[in-house]
Formats: C-alpha cells, sequence, structure tokens
C-alpha cells in the first residue's frame, strides 16, 4: 500500500514527540487510498491539506511504505490533517501522553522533566526557534490552510455553504453562486532602522517595546517597527508610513532583505533595513510603551531565533563583528 507522510494538527498546535534536545513534529503514515478516492484528482479535503514541499525532500517523501517510515525523521510531509480528520478516516497517530503549556521554553523547561519519546501537542510558536526553515514554513503553511478551510464555512457573496474545490485546487466554492474564495495573506512590513550612535559612533538599532508584549518580567522584550501594508501603498510607502505613525522619524535608504510566513494569524512577513534620516522619537502610546536607539554591543532582550526580527538584528550585528 502507498503511503504519505503528514503532520498532525490542533488549531496552532502540532503533535510532537520529545527527543532530549526539543519536540520533533510527528509524521504520520497516511495511505494514500483516503486523498486519491477521486481518481487522483481528490487532494484537498476538509482538515487534510497537501503542503509545498522543496525539491530536495520532495524525493524523499513521495512514496513512503509503511516500514520505510520513521515517524522521527525530520523530512518534509506532503500532507497536513487536523486531529479531528485522523479520527475520523482512523489515521493511526500516537496519543498525546503529556501536556505542554503554550509558554513553556522547549527544552529548558524548570517544571516536571520530560520523559524521552512522550508524545504532546505543542505550540508552533514555542518549536520555531529549534526547527530548520523549510519544516517551520511547513508547519506555518498547514496552521494557515487548515484555519482558513475552518474558517471559510459560508460564501461571503450570498451567505450559502461553501464546499472544498475539486482537482486540488486550494479554494472553497459557493454550492449556490460558485464563488471562489481563496486563501488569503496579508502583506505585513517590519524594519529594521539603523543610525550611528551620535556620541560614540558605535552603530545602533531602533528598537520598541509593545504592549502587545503583555506584562512581563524583566527584562522587557523588545522588538522591531512592524505593521500591516494598507491597500493601494507600496512596500516601501507602508515602511515610512508605520515607522511615522509609530515612533514619528524619518528614514531613508529603504531595502528589502528578505521575507518569512508567519501564522498569526495569516501574514506574510517582509523584512526591511533603513536608516534613520531625522526627527525625535514620539511614541504612538496606545501600540509602545518605549522605544530608543540600542547599540548593538548592548542590546536588550529581542525577539527569538528564527523570527524574521532576530534574522534582521542578527544580520546589522555581524556586519559590526557581533555574535548575539
Ligand atoms: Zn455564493
Amino acid at each position: 500500500m502507498s503511503l504519505t507522510a503528514s503532520f498532525v494538527l490542533n488549531n496552532e498546535t502540532v503533535l510532537c514527540r520529545y527527543i532530549g534536545e526539543g519536540w520533533l513534529p510527528i509524521q504520520v503514515a497516511m495511505p494514500l487510498t483516503f486523498i486519491n478516492n477521486d481518481g487522483a484528482h481528490q487532494t484537498y479535503q476538509l482538515g487534510c491539506v497537501p503542503l509545498l514541499v522543496s525539491n530536495e525532500t520532495a524525493k524523499a517523501t513521495k512514496t513512503i511504505e509503511i516500514d520505510q517510515l520513521d515517524e522521527s525523521a525530520p523530512i518534509s510531509a506532503t500532507y497536513a490533517v487536523t486531529v479531528c480528520y485522523a479520527n475520523s478516516q482512523h489515521i493511526v497517530f500516537p496519543t498525546p501522553t503529556v501536556e505542554v503549556s503554550a509558554d513553556a521554553v522547549s527544552g529548558s523547561s524548570t517544571d516536571e522533566p520530560i520523559a524521552l519519546g512522550s508524545v504532546a501537542l505543542v505550540a508552533y510558536r514555542q518549536l520555531i526557534p529549534h526547527l530548520p526553515i523549510n519544516l517551520a514554513c511547513q508547519l506555518s503553511q498547514a496552521i494557515q490552510l487548515l484555519r482558513w478551510q475552518a474558517d471559510t464555512r459560508f460564501c461571503s457573496r450570498c451567505g450559502e455553504p461553501v464546499t472544498v474545490a475539486s482537482r486540488g485546487e486550494r479554494a472553497m466554492v459557493c454550492t449556490n453562486c460558485r464563488l471562489r474564495q481563496y486563501p488569503r495573506v496579508q502583506p505585513c512590513v517590519i524594519t529594521a532602522i539603523t543610525r550611528p550612535n551620535p556620541l560614540t559612533g558605535e552603530m545602533q538599532i531602533l528598537l520598541a517595546h509593545h504592549h502587545r508584549y503583555g506584562r512581563q518580567t524583566p527584562p522587557l522584550q523588545y522588538g522591531l517597527i512592524a505593521g500591516f501594508v494598507e491597500v493601494g501603498e507600496s512596500l516601501e510607502h507602508a515602511v515610512m508610513r508605520e515607522v511615522g505613525e509609530e515612533v514619528g522619524i524619518k528614514v531613508t535608504d529603504i531595502d528589502y532583505v528578505s521575507s518569512q510566513p508567519w501564522p498569526f494569524p495569516s501574514n506574510l512577513m517582509l523584512g526591511f533595513r533603513a536608516c534613520y534620516a531625522g526627527g525625535d522619537i514620539v511614541l504612538q502610546e496606545d501600540e509602545l510603551s518605549h522605544a530608543d536607539f540600542f547599540d548593538i554591543s548592548n542590546l536588550p532582550k529581542i525577539p527569538f531565533k528564527g523570527s524574521i526580527a532576530y534574522h534582521l538584528i542578527e544580520q546589522i550585528a555581524h556586519e559590526q563583528g557581533i555574535i548575539l
């Protein structure tokens, strides 16, 4: 019997096994007959989504015989299913044996030690710093598509129920007027603004403490300036507008660096760098509680490794010969 590998998810949590250094997403064997029951065309069902697979890993996962499927191997899965779907299709998957709180730090929890081989549904946020980038992207895609399916139940034009499009297309189709609804990505710009320290010349980076980080025990977490792109706006304009709105300064030399899909809720983070061009910091107080330029050699607590904010800050630090 031909099998494929699938992740199992429940909302923003992923079924994982504890392997000592941390949690690794489990890939369960799923008979291809489930998903190809419509003459190989029905590849898209409620609670079951095909994932993008990178070229290097595609060969490894295309068809997997049951005795070759090593659930702990960090290979790319070709599908993701919800716990609900897995149960309804009688897909065999390990039952969670422990609960992992959403704010626990993977691998360094001071709570009860976790037994090797334990199985749990672990929050995606908690996994990101420890996952290879292609695996993190696959899970990000899985979360967004499964949630989009669950949230797209009725036609936005006529209000009738929708159904999954045939032939594997990622769309929900109205049963009445045939309107097609596609998953939506929300572009969001995030910017690392630099300037030389006016007194010492050391490179500085603008960081802000957001109210949305919530009440924290010190040290306070800082991040970069970020916000959604508005309709009719270029990315560069969005950078200038967000920076102006949040901290009141002007920037120049806006350069794109890289991007990251971010499934909270369905963002595409577009990372930029910019140079300070003038003005005093004036906080948008309903969003920020503090913002300032920090010397690269003396940064406050910054976002975790694996986030695009960390990547942008790390790049600037690296150019200055500093290892974060
Ligand atoms: Zn309709």
